[in-house]
């Protein structure tokens, strides 16, 4: 196994890298040392021992977690809690009021997972571990969370990407913990230089005006940080949102005139990767940049849900 020592984000707040799908710098579990300590994001159950080699390296005891706040239930980010809860005993899983009973009864999330991920399923997701009802604790637009006496995280209905997805604001940094709501940033790209924000419209609740709603709102918030499901914080939002933004509108310009040609996902997510690849190269991007692999990934279930929501 890989070891690698959380990345230290600011006097608060870490950030384990919990290897999902084999890679590096995917997605995260966000470590908040507060009186309460509080996670955001399992991730799948494959990453539970990595989050639990960071805790430790971090001189945390599982005892010591208090809250696992995940931001919505798609397996990639919550798909491990229940996994991880088995050995966190004073925890409780904090999830969107839509979200709860599907981590409560996780049949339908796998199904939906085996539709999108086919055989690759078991390999990426297992086991998925129920978890008791009264160790969940539901939240909505507005609720609040106190996390110490200083601390007190609210949470934001934030549709778009799901609608069981919320987003937790964090008032010491003024930074917000956004799952995959206002898009993915690809940490590969960020040593050399280049910030790189994506939309993800995975199916099947995928709606690109919520999305855009929760990109406004995000941008009337004057944050400092947003901290992303995949991968790591950006310093500076506003910029993220607004090149967010503009992807969304291309991606949606690109599916409706895949729609209107009758063709499907396969050659929404070719024409997808390309366009993103030429934006790249005129960055001296070379082709065989390893943040292909991901990005090729992300462009196949983005394609998927696109196609998904304009045939609805
Ligand atoms: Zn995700």
């Amino acid at each position: 196994m890989e070891i690698k020592h959380p990345v230290q984000l600011n006097d608060r707040i870490h950030l384990i890298d919990g290897f999902d799908l084999g890679l590096a710098e995917r997605t995260g579990t966000y470590v908040i040392n507060e009186e309460h300590l509080t996670l955001v994001e399992s991730g799948p159950s494959p990453s539970v021992q990595h989050v639990k080699k960071g805790l430790e390296a971090l001189g945390f005891s599982l005892d010591q977690v208090k809250y696992i706040i995940v931001t919505h239930v798609h397996l990639d980010h919550a798909g491990g809690a229940g996994l991880l809860l088995q050995d966190c005993p004073n925890a409780t899983v904090v999830v969107h009021k839509k979200g709860a009973r599907h981590l409560a009864d996780p049949t339908r999330l796998i199904a939906g997972a085996k539709m999108v991920y086919g055989e690759k399923f078991s390999n990426l997701f297992e086991p998925i571990v129920p978890i008791p009802e009264d160790r969940l604790l539901a939240k909505d637009e507005g609720d609040l969370l106190k996390i110490s006496p200083t601390c007190t995280l609210q949470f934001l209905d934030t549709p778009g990407h799901a609608k069981h997805h919320f987003s937790i604001y964090d008032p010491i940094s003024n930074g917000i913990f956004t799952g995959d709501t206002v898009g993915i940033r690809y940490d590969q790209l960020v040593r050399d230089g280049i910030d790189l924000f994506l939309p993800s419209t995975s199916p099947n609740q995928f709606d690109p005006q919520a999305m855009q709603q929760a990109i406004d709102r995000l941008l009337a918030m004057n944050l400092t940080s947003i901290y992303y499901g995949h991968y790591g914080m950006t310093k500076n939002p506003n910029n993220a949102l607004k090149q967010v933004a503009e992807w969304l509108k291309i991606f949606m310009d690109e599916a409706q005139a895949v729609v209107d040609e009758k063709k499907g996902a396969d050659e929404l997510a070719d024409r997808l990767f390309d366009l993103v690849r030429n934006h790249l190269r005129e960055m001296d991007v070379k082709d065989n940049h390893e943040v292909y692999e991901i990005i090729k990934l992300d462009m196949q279930v983005s394609a998927f849900g696109m196609i998904d929501y304009l045939s609805k």
